[in-house]
């Protein structure tokens, strides 16, 4: 019997699960999770309004209750009070690393830091519910604010702040998240790409959404457009970019709506500093104008715009981060491998393998990641002979719970569920999610009571 340890129980980790105990019936496999819930980004990043792609839990969901497949949350690996990786690695025949790119990347310019700035990703984790996040008052007196990025994330985070009571209040919002957002006086966003509008990231459907939203119109100016050389005959564009294009033509081109919000898409601005007013807190973004190089990149014109702004959202895109005792390659933010086998100063490394974003960094949709949990599937299962020949603890609960590690099981998850479920119920609206960690503990600990 092959004994498989997958940490992280997101898109990539559950793929990685199910490609094993699919191809291999002597496979069992712990999915191990630091959070006492299943599901990474799809239960924290996918946001709350995108009730289609969330339901892909239940894909997911499907996976972790296979008979062979056992979910452990609540135990971190690596990091402080941590269980080390090597330890894991004497636990199981091998250990596959599907923990995703944890932090954001930087802008590195002056004025980051001030008050009203923050990552997407920490805004994200704060209306996602997630147990690190902090309620930093990100809307506290701001009416205007500025996206910095133009991908999918961006779109997330500026349809979310457009949105209003009645379209947020059936998601599973939490309760503090749900409040602040209602109360949101911005009235102005303005998401802003540093290249054109055909190299913009985002995708033509999530772009699309944000010309649907109630009470808000999206404004394009058209001297951007006509910026862009691929604007004006957009036919030899790959289909997404043609797409995408064709949608900011018809925006440019629409009469205001005269709409109480405004979503402004610009672009050809590259910002250079966040400028703060008196008490610290960013009050504008300053901007350079750029102007495409003719190789897919821009040069700077030396001219500059200030966008007013009292909150600043960077949504510039995720990173890897270094996981004690894995190799990582800080250029790209992921752990080196072959085909999935994780390696040491070039060498495979026994047993050790990643899969999904901390193996090909923060790229593509959530399918995205089935190929790449099937190449380090089949990676695995050819080197299986060796490796289940290697000694491993029959009772791994029993190992982990010498080493002062007690685990969530599936059970203790089902019964989170149950508790939002009822703080939904109580709320009167559908399931609402546990915001912090004494909450979920302690519905977890209501499963063996
Ligand atoms: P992303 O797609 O890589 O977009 C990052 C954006 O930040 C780009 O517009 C990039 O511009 C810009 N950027 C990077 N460095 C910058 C800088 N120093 N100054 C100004 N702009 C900068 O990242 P993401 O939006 O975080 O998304 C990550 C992945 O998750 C993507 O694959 C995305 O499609 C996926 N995702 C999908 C969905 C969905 O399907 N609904 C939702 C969320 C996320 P350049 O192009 O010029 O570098």
């Amino acid at each position: 019997m092959l004994r498989v340890a997958v940490v992280g129980s997101g898109p990539s980790g559950c793929y990685t699960a199910q490609g094993l105990v699919e191809r291999d019936a002597s496979v069992r496999v712990d999915v191990i999770d630091r959070l006492p819930c299943p599901y990474g980004l799809v239960r924290y990043g996918v946001a709350p309004d995108h009730e289609k792609i969330k339901s892909l839990q239940n894909n997911l969901r499907s996976v972790l209750e296979h008979e062979r497949v056992r979910f452990l949350g609540g135990v971190r690996v690596g990091g402080p009070g941590g269980l080390p990786a090597a330890r894991l690695r004497e636990l199981y025949h091998a250990v596959v690393y599907c923990v995703g790119a944890a932090t954001d990347r930087r802008l590195g310019i002056p004025g980051e830091d001030l008050t009203g700035s923050w990552s997407a990703t920490e805004f994200v984790s704060w209306y996602s519910a997630h147990p690190d996040a902090v309620d930093a008052g990100f809307l506290r007196d701001a009416d205007s604010a500025v996206v910095v990025g133009v991908g999918n994330v961006a779109v997330d985070v500026t349809r979310m702040l457009a949105r209003g009571a009645t379209e947020l209040s059936p998601t599973d919002l939490p309760a503090a998240a749900l409040t602040a957002l209602s109360a949101s006086r911005v009235t102005e966003i303005h998401m802003v790409g540093r290249r054109g509008p055909s190299q913009a990231r985002f995708t033509t459907k999530e772009l699309r959404e944000l010309g649907a939203l109630p009470g808000t119109e999206v404004v394009v100016d058209p001297e951007e457009l006509a910026l862009d050389p691929a604007c004006a005959d957009p036919a030899a564009l790959p289909a997404a970019q043609r797409r995408n294009v064709e949608v900011l033509r018809a925006w440019a081109e629409a009469p205001p709506k005269g709409a109480a919000r405004r979503i402004r898409l610009r672009f050809f601005l590259r910002p250079v500093e966040l400028l703060g007013a008196a008490g610290g807190r960013v009050a504008a973004v300053r901007f350079e104008r750029t102007a495409p190089d003719g190789r897919g990149g821009v040069t700077g014109t030396g001219r500059y715009e200030d966008v007013p702004a009292r909150l600043v959202l960077r949504s510039v895109g995720y990173r890897g981060t270094p996981l004690d005792g894995l190799p990582f390659d800080d250029a790209t933010g992921t752990v080196p491998h072959r085909e999935g086998r994780v390696l040491r100063d070039g060498e495979v490394a026994s047993g050790e393998y990643v899969a999904g974003w901390i193996k090909r960094g923060p790229t593509g949709v959530i399918g995205t990641n089935r190929p790449c949990a099937k190449e380090t599937v089949a990676s695995l299962l050819a080197d299986a002979p060796a490796l289940v020949r290697e000694p491993v603890p029959g009772d791994v609960l029993a190992a982990l719970r010498a080493e002062g590690v007690e685990p969530v099981l599936w059970a203790g998850w089902l019964a989170i569920e149950r508790a939002e479920a009822e703080l939904g119920a109580a709320l009167g609206r559908s399931v609402v999610k546990l915001p912090d960690w004494e909450s979920l503990r302690a519905a977890a600990r209501t499963a063996g009571a």
